[in-house]
């Protein structure tokens, strides 16, 4: 048997997704980069025992990417299922990360996948597949990202159920710390500190702030035994931001923290 994937529970986004699940609605899930969004729905699957499929959607991604296209093998033409299309068919949870990158026409193929109807139309075979009684379509969102460019229209949002992430409370993500790389409380506890102070420093006008993706990285270098100082300069606040002045005065403030 294949161990399930941690997960930390941060409210009800369990029990919500069991009766999404059960009740045939698609989920959404908002919330900032490494906010334990995949690592959700990674549990979720195993809990629920269905394969998932992952797409990380991006500028480029089609709906031709998603349903399927015609390949030549030889002499021949072939058709071959895209993840999408095979998630249906078998009933899998499809996972569109990020979906708002995604071109329009992979919201517009969704579409009919997200109400009563349950169906896909494969434009190019001229076929419609209903879904497989086990199929779900899950998607994440991050509102803050796309900030002013990439939103999510209000007819798509609405036929989902949603749930927010966010970064845990001070406790939760040290036992996260903590469970994901052996790293010792005092340890955890002095990252989370620093992300804590980081994430109120709005005036820096970061795009994105520390995640707890972040603070993992970290812990997994200074346990691999490489000087905290160093795991954090180079885990926590390098990727962050390009410009040096802050880089200078987050690292400065990390030191002391450390
Ligand atoms: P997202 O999909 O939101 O960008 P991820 O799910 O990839 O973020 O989370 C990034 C990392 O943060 C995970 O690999 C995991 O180590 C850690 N993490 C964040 N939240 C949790 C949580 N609630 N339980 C367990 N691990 C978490």
């Amino acid at each position: 048997m294949i161990k399930a994937p941690y997960y930390h529970t941060i409210g009800k986004e369990v029990e919500v997704f069991e009766h999404a699940y059960g009740s045939k609605i698609p989920f959404l899930l908002k919330g900032p980069t490494g906010t334990g969004k995949s690592r959700f729905i990674e549990y979720m699957a195993h809990e629920l025992d269905k394969r998932l499929i992952t797409i990380s959607c991006h500028e480029e991604t089609s709906s031709t990417d998603l349903i399927g296209r015609y390949i030549i093998k030889g002499a021949e033409t072939v058709w071959m299922d895209g993840p999408l299309t095979i998630a249906v068919k078998e009933g899998a949870i499809i996972y569109l990360d990020e979906i708002a990158e995604a071109r329009p026409d992979v919201i517009v193929a969704i579409h009919s996948l997200t109400d009563h109807r349950r169906e896909l139309f494969i434009d190019k075979l001229g076929e419609t597949v209903k879904a497989h009684e086990d199929f779900m379509l899950v998607a994440s969102f991050n509102p803050g990202y796309q900030r002013g460019f990439k939103e999510l229209k209000p007819s798509t949002r609405q036929r989902f159920v949603a749930v927010s992430f966010d970064y845990p409370e001070a406790q939760i993500e040290q036992e996260i710390l903590v469970s994901e790389t052996d790293i010792d409380k005092g340890t955890a506890k002095k990252l989370v500190n620093i992300a804590t102070k980081i994430r109120n420093l709005t005036e820096l006008g970061l795009t994105e702030t520390v995640s707890t993706r972040l603070l993992v990285d970290a812990a997994k270098l200074i346990h691999s035994g490489l000087p905290k100082r160093l795991s954090v300069g180079v885990a926590v606040v390098e990727p962050l931001t390009d410009d040096t002045e802050v880089v200078e005065a987050l690292k400065d403030l990390c030191d002391l923290m450390i």
